[in-house]
């Protein structure tokens, strides 16, 4: 017998992810694409021999307790050394116990969404946003619905309107603000200003997700919206996975003392807590070890790749191409001209080994047929400046036909 839900019955593949099952199969084959697909951090340069020196101080002085059954809401260590962190982000106002320790941010949406959704509840979104969450909020019943964004972010008076001709429940309001995936954008510091307030007049909270903040190529952070919060109206939601490794699973969520005590409770029945080891790894390399350093030297490779691929993209796209530009983040939107349809160009494309992600996976409403996310952290200079000209013959060639 299988077993069957309502729930589970209603639980599709993750869109992205049948991209990377394709390519799975072609390295079957031995044939190795060039993904510009992935949502990865490149693993190149992820700090192995700091974690392997951590791992074996942490067995040394803590033996057994660091792989012990320990607390639902997190290492304390931790939690309070996040406190710290956040003021690169200029959120200051916090202490430990406003922090629960999450497998990846990834996990801290699932508890949102299970916390805050109820039938019927709408969560509003960039459109275009991130699947993931997307897909997430779907799964616990919430209608999605986008609102259109420019070089400033979610556009305010588009949400305003939408907000007060909502009749149905609003859960919450999710945003990237920083180096949005998919389109690499960064909502102005007004506009995160008139969320906080808009969030309080119409009486619902801010999801904000900040995996990307601190890969920024000029070096600046941004204010988080969290940093504008003086009414408890926005949850934010952290991530070591783009800066140091997304396999150690360490995300967090920030909200009120007594948000924070229920979803510990959430986290109880969910999974007792988060892997001990991977808790202590993190701690001791944002305390111990040259994360600044390190995080320099992937935005400058980051930064170089970027451009390499701005570069390409504009000499070998067809005309009537628009390339936003990311001041940092993992990604480049393109927009191609009228009547292309990414998604069904893809095959065709990929017939030359090389991927992307089409723009309608991003859209909650059917839109972005025109476009392709492009990922630019994992592949080398070298294989950008080829195969984003072979691309772009690619694109012409289908736009022919
Ligand atoms: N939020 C966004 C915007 C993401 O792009 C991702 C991963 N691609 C996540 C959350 C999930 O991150 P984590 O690995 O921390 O679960």
């Amino acid at each position: 017998m299988v077993i069957s839900s309502k729930f589970l019955d209603a639980l599709t593949p993750s869109s992205i992810r049948s991209i990377t099952a394709k390519i799975r199969d072609k390295a079957k084959d031995g044939i190795q694409v060039v993904s510009f697909a992935g949502g990865l951090p490149s693993k190149e340069f992820f700090p192995l021999e700091d974690l392997r020196r951590i791992t074996d101080q942490v067995f040394e002085e803590e033996g057994g307790e660091a792989i012990q059954y320990a607390a639902s809401d997190g290492y304390d260590p931790l939690r309070q050394y996040l406190v710290e962190f956040m003021k690169r982000y200029q959120v200051n106002n916090i202490d430990y116990k406003n922090i629960l320790i999450t497998s990846g941010a990834q996990q801290g949406l699932a508890y949102l969404s299970k916390g805050m959704i109820e039938p019927g509840s709408v969560v509003i979104v960039e459109n275009p946003s991130y699947p993931g969450a997307l897909d997430t909020f779907r799964s616990y019943g919430a209608e999605i619905v986008g609102v259109s964004m420019d070089d400033d972010g979610m556009k305010m008076d588009v949400l305003e309107q939408m907000l007060q001709q909502q009749h149905k429940k609003v859960a919450f309001i999710y945003t990237i603000a920083d180096f949005q995936n998919p389109t690499g954008r960064c909502m102005s510091i007004e506009r995160r200003k008139k969320l906080v307030e808009l969030a309080e007049t119409y009486d619902t909270f801010v999801v904000e997700d900040g995996p990307y903040s601190l890969i920024s190529f000029d070096g600046q952070v941004m204010p988080a919206i969290k940093s504008f919060d003086t009414y408890g109206r926005v949850i934010y939601s952290g991530s070591t996975s783009k800066t140091i490794a997304p396999g150690l699973r360490i995300g967090w969520l920030i909200a009120d003392h007594e948000s924070i005590t229920k979803l510990v409770y959430l986290k109880m029945r969910d999974d007792l807590q988060v892997n001990n080891i991977a808790q202590r790894q993190v701690y001791h390399y944002l305390k111990d070890c040259d994360f600044d350093g390190h995080l320099k030297t992937v935005i400058d490779v980051y930064r170089r790749r970027r451009d390499v691929m701005a570069e390409a993209v504009r000499a070998s796209f067809p005309e009537g191409t628009r390339v936003i530009l990311p001041g940092g983040g993992l990604f480049m939107w393109v927009d191609l001209p009228e009547g292309t349809d990414a998604l069904e160009m893809f095959d065709f494309v990929f017939q030359k080994n090389i991927a992307y992600v089409p723009g309608q996976f991003f859209c909650c409403d059917g839109s972005g047929k025109n476009a392709m996310r492009l990922n630019f952290s994992t592949t080398g200079e070298e294989d950008i400046a080829r195969c984003i000209p072979i691309l772009g013959e690619m694109i012409k060639q289908y736009l022919k036909k």
